[in-house]
């Protein structure tokens, strides 16, 4: 059992305030592993107090300092890159090729925010000697869910620090044991006091508290849509800078000429992808109607293939959901389809036989109607939901046809045809006959429509300002 009884703030591990516990489950055996003391809004307070102190100098830092200590977060990732790759798979339970990917993706967050600060044109003077100036917003607040934690702490940190904010970090509670090997990186990392600081806790409670702090300049937040309106909403009182990173409910469309031999085991690959807890998971796959009965053999015979449960074999490709409450939450929206008519292809209810931890069974549905809640809301487990068109327009209309817009993808061979196609996806980002998401960090996404605001680009955390 891994006792964590301490939190980073400040530059150093101190007791938090908070007495509340949760106890760790790894989702995979389902055996107690941990116990983790959580701070409360005392503690919350206390790690604003610190990184509004720690602003004021760091906030003028040179981009070489700021440069040097991103190298740094970066190295110490890499030493302990083995740990932290053990701690995401006996507390997250993902498979470890999909872990491993992400560690790395993670480090490397604070090499590509490195290069971009030292492009980034902070200062612009005019020719009537006016100066466009973009400086440090102030103290970021960022929130995070569990399911890909170090991606979603390094990634907003790395260009907080490029843009010499500060940060009070609240992760989910159930990514604790990851967080604390991480913790441990930033503090070998050697930053200045109160640059980073991290405090856990119950959302509505620390993550509700920091939101509306006064001294909080930006939000910003990686969770559901619907915490993400509450983040708004409060925001909004003090007219606070938002970043939103939110749901989705992702597109698949599979073209006429599309080469099924590689379309089809790509569609299962991009449902099922981070075991099917992925914000852009293509959870919705429209199929031409005339190839609907050879689409369906090969989606039951391609889901056989799929590897699940040894998450230590580097082929494994689904791993347990996180916890209970998600195990229950993918079983109801499966009840829920079936309640309202679609028809299983491939797993259904229950537990996959033969596995210990919280394996909810891979499920793809056939005759599922546009206004089922399996087709319109974001279920975060592995659900497949398969449509049929008759015409590229309705194909393109039906994708297009949901409240949210993070990700899509497009398969066929005339790839000018596919681009004009994807082009007409309206999401963040859309991928053309790629499994999944590959990107590096490079660029700024973000969802479109209420998948997300916000680029999390540097300038996200500038004010800019116009002196003359
Ligand atoms: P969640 O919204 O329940 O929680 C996310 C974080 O917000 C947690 O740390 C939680 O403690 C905190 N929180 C909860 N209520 C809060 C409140 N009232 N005020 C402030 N903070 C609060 O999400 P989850 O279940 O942990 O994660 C799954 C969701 O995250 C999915 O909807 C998924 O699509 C989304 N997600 C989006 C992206 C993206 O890049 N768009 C990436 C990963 C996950």
């Amino acid at each position: 059992m891994v006792h964590i009884d301490k939190v980073y703030i400040n530059g150093e591990f101190v007791k938090p305030h908070g007495i509340k516990t949760l106890t760790l489950i790894n989702p995979n055996t389902l055996d107690a592993i941990g116990e983790v003391t959580l701070c409360d809004k005392k503690d919350a307070a206390y790690a604003i107090k610190c990184a509004k102190e720690a602003f004021k100098t760091f906030s003028k830092t040179s981009i070489q300092e700021r440069g040097e200590i991103l190298q740094r977060l970066y190295n110490a990732m890499s030493k302990r890159e083995d740990e932290l790759n053990a701690a995401a798979l006996m507390e997250y339970g993902s498979p470890i090729s999909a872990t491993k990917g992400r560690t790395r993706f993670a480090k490397n967050s604070f090499l590509i925010a490195r290069e971009q600060m030292n492009r980034f044109e902070f200062k612009r003077i005019l020719e009537d000697n006016s100066k466009i100036l973009k400086v440090p917003l102030g103290v970021v607040a960022a929130i995070a869910p569990w399911n890909a934690n170090y991606t979603h702490i390094c990634q907003k940190l790395a260009p907080a620090i490029a843009a010499g904010c500060t940060v009070v970090f609240k992760p989910s509670e159930y990514s604790a044991i990851e967080t604390q090997i991480l913790c441990e990186c930033f503090d070998d990392a050697r930053l200045p006091k109160g640059v980073i600081n991290i405090v856990n806790g119950i959302g509505e409670e620390v993550g509700s508290y920091i939101v509306k702090h006064k001294d909080i300049a930006l939000i910003n937040f990686t969770g559901s849509t619907k915490v993400g309106r509450q983040i708004s909403k409060n925001a909004a009182k003090m007219i606070k800078r938002t970043i939103l990173e939110l749901g989705g409910k992702s597109s698949n469309i599979i073209l006429d000429d599309a080469d099924l031999t590689t379309a089809i085991p790509n569609a299962l690959k991009i449902a099922f992808s981070n075991s099917g807890q992925a914000c852009h998971a293509g959870s919705r796959l429209y199929v031409p109607e005339n190839k609907f009965g050879l689409i369906c053999e090969m989606l039951i015979k391609t889901i056989k293939e799929i590897k699940i449960g040894d998450i230590h074999d580097e082929k494994c490709y689904i791993g347990p959901l996180i916890n209970q409450t998600q195990f229950d939450r993918v079983q109801s929206y499966i009840a829920s389809g079936i309640k309202d008519g679609a028809k299983v292809l491939a797993g259904g209810l229950g537990k996959l036989d033969g596995l210990k931890g919280y394996y909810a069974k891979p499920t793809i549905f056939t005759n599922v109607k546009a206004d089922m809640k399996i087709a319109r809301e974001e279920i975060f487990g592995p659900v497949l939901c398969v449509f049929t068109y008759k015409s590229e327009q309705e194909a393109i209309k039906m994708a297009n046809d949901t409240i949210y817009g993070l990700a899509g993808y497009v398969s066929g061979m005339d790839l000018e045809h596919a681009r004009r196609v994807a082009e007409q996806i309206f999401a963040g980002w859309v991928y053309i006959n790629k499994g999944v998401y590959e990107g590096k960090g490079v660029i700024p996404h973000i969802g479109a429509k209420q998948s997300g605001i916000g680029t999390n680009g540097i300038d996200d955390y500038l004010q800019f300002r116009f002196i003359s």
